[in-house]
């Protein structure tokens, strides 16, 4: 499942090739799970816009869409991308090769071709039209830019472990395992305590915590950004230096201390008994 930076990193490397492009003509597969609206809708709501801007609002990526005939700065309407399990935004020329289990192919009106490709088909394609409803913002809280008072106050009363907290994708959109172990291990917080019971301080800190780890991703997840939207595969993708996170019985990098690993909220959980408290 593509974690949050490498969504980030698709919806940055495909805005970087499209942006201001025109959409000149639309095909989609005829599977029926990738569309959340209707196909034929999508096609005839997307043809003749203007890409204004491809960007990720928490797991999914949206591209703000804007008129056909004058040209502005408002978007109009939106195309919305969910990768699934699988799935992958991809720019490409049209005589590229078409990958098996491709359910979208947008032709631009540069030549170039935006296509969809997901084998296991938990991805999902929506579009809006911005003057019948409002923009896409996703469940939760955006977690790179949140302040911290309303970071501070996501936590305040849950009876929850901090980690199942971070995960719930209704509270912080986006915040996958990895990023939820390591960002508990930087601000010293044992992933087990219950949220609503860390102090202000904890909370604080395991924000710049989570945002710096977060902003570490996203920075090493971009040198590889032309391989990643331009490939056919998904190739190597940035390893995180990980303190904790699949290190389970190795040293703790901090106090040598082997490394634990328990599950918590159904998903494997890595601490240091030592330094998390
Ligand atoms: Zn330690």
């Amino acid at each position: 499942m593509p974690e949050f930076p490498e969504v980030e990193t698709v919806a940055r490397g495909v805005n970087d090739r499209v942006h201001g492009d025109r959409i000149v003509e639309v095909w989609f597969s005829s599977h029926t799970q990738p569309f959340k609206t209707p196909p034929a809708e999508q096609a005839e709501g997307l043809e003749g816009r203007t890409i204004l801007e491809v960007r990720r609002v928490g797991k999914h990526i949206v591209c703000d869409l804007g008129g056909r005939d004058v040209v502005g700065e408002q978007a109009e309407a939106q195309w919305i991308v969910h990768l699934g399990m699988t799935g992958r935004l991809l720019v490409t020329t049209p005589d590229g090769d078409v990958a098996p289990h491709t359910h979208a192919r947008l032709r631009l009106q540069s030549g170039r071709e935006v296509r969809f490709v997901d084998p296991r088909r938990f991805g999902r394609l929506d579009y809006r039209e911005l003057a019948q409803t409002k923009g896409f913002l996703g469940p939760g809280v955006e977690p790179t830019t949140v302040e911290p008072e309303v970071f501070v106050r996501l936590f305040k009363g849950r009876k929850l472990a901090i980690k199942a907290a971070l995960l719930n994708q209704s509270i912080l959109h986006g915040v996958g395992n990895i990023y939820a172990d390591e960002s508990l291990f930087r601000a010293g917080i044992r992933p087990t305590r219950m949220a609503g019971r860390l102090k202000k301080a904890e909370l604080l800190k395991l924000r710049v915590a989570l945002q710096d780890v977060l902003q570490h991703a996203i920075q090493l997840g971009g040198s590889s950004v032309s391989d990643y939207v331009d490939a056919n595969g998904v190739k190597g993708f940035f390893q995180l230096e990980h303190r904790v996170y699949m290190r389970t019985g190795k040293p703790c990098r901090v106090c040598g201390t082997p490394i634990k690993r328990i599950v918590l909220a159904g998903r494997g959980t890595h601490f240091c008994p030592v330094c998390q408290r």
